[in-house]
């Protein structure tokens, strides 16, 4: 199987840069930040605040990824909540969640049974270092603060969300500090990738670059078999 793993910041990109590569290759693309996503928002509506009582209820806690026509849907119970965790909101929650030992060890193996049954690209912040330290290939996908903050802006927009720019620039700022300097799994690239800037490249261009870096890594990777 095929391993593709991209991390970065909040706003580089990823998810959207990964599912336009993964449609492409026909391999299954798998938002890791909405396994997240979706603990945060349980979290929000139980009112819990910390560790213990997350910890105490995350085996009762009933989450499942399903693809349906190609697209990730992520279900809590039976709820589909894909969109209900798209909210700055429910955000920083997972960014808070996340943080915890407990909560990622949960999600570790349902990340990598994913990896061992598919050609996969998989994009979050500890891809190539932790869950899936193997990757055949491994990108940091990553654009300046102000790019990202425009980027998420935008999509809020998009989507209705009533947030001014401000707010989303400091929601970023705070998700990449947490995110950075946490003990356990902290955002950063894997000694192996190959990190991506994106600030100066519109969407096509930067799938263009992601495409041809995964060939050219998986031709090289063929070469040497055959040799
Ligand atoms: O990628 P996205 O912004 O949806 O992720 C939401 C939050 O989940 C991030 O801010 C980060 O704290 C956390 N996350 C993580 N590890 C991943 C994916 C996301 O810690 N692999």
């Amino acid at each position: 199987m095929i391993s593709i793993a991209i991390d970065g910041p909040a706003g580089a990109g990823k998810s959207t840069v990964a599912k336009a590569v993964s449609k492409k290759l026909s391999y299954i693309y798998v938002d890791t930040g909405a396994l997240y996503r979706v603990i945060g928002l349980y979290v929000v509506r139980n009112e819990f605040t910390d560790e213990e009582s997350i910890k105490k209820k995350l085996n009762e806690i009933k989450l499942s990824l399903r693809f349906i026509n190609g697209e990730q849907k992520v279900f809590l119970f039976d709820e589909d909540v894909s969109d209900k965790i798209r909210t700055p909101e429910i955000s920083m929650s997972a960014s808070k969640v996340s943080a915890f030992l407990s909560v990622r060890k949960f999600l570790l193996n349902l990340q990598r049974d994913l990896a061992k049954k598919n050609n996969i690209i998989m994009d979050g912040r500890d891809i190539g270092t932790v869950i899936l330290p193997d990757a055949q290939v491994k990108i940091f996908l990553t654009a300046s603060l102000e790019e990202r903050s425009k980027r998420r802006y935008r999509e809020l927009i998009e989507k209705n969300c009533n947030v001014t720019y401000e707010e989303v620039l400091n929601d970023i700022i705070k998700r990449d500090y947490n995110d950075s300097n946490r003990p356990v799994a902290p955002l950063k690239p894997a000694t192996d990738a190959v990190i991506l800037d994106t600030s100066n490249y519109n969407f096509k261009e930067s799938v263009d670059l992601v495409l041809n870096l995964i060939k050219d890594k998986l031709g090289k990777l063929d070469n040497d078999e055959r040799k």
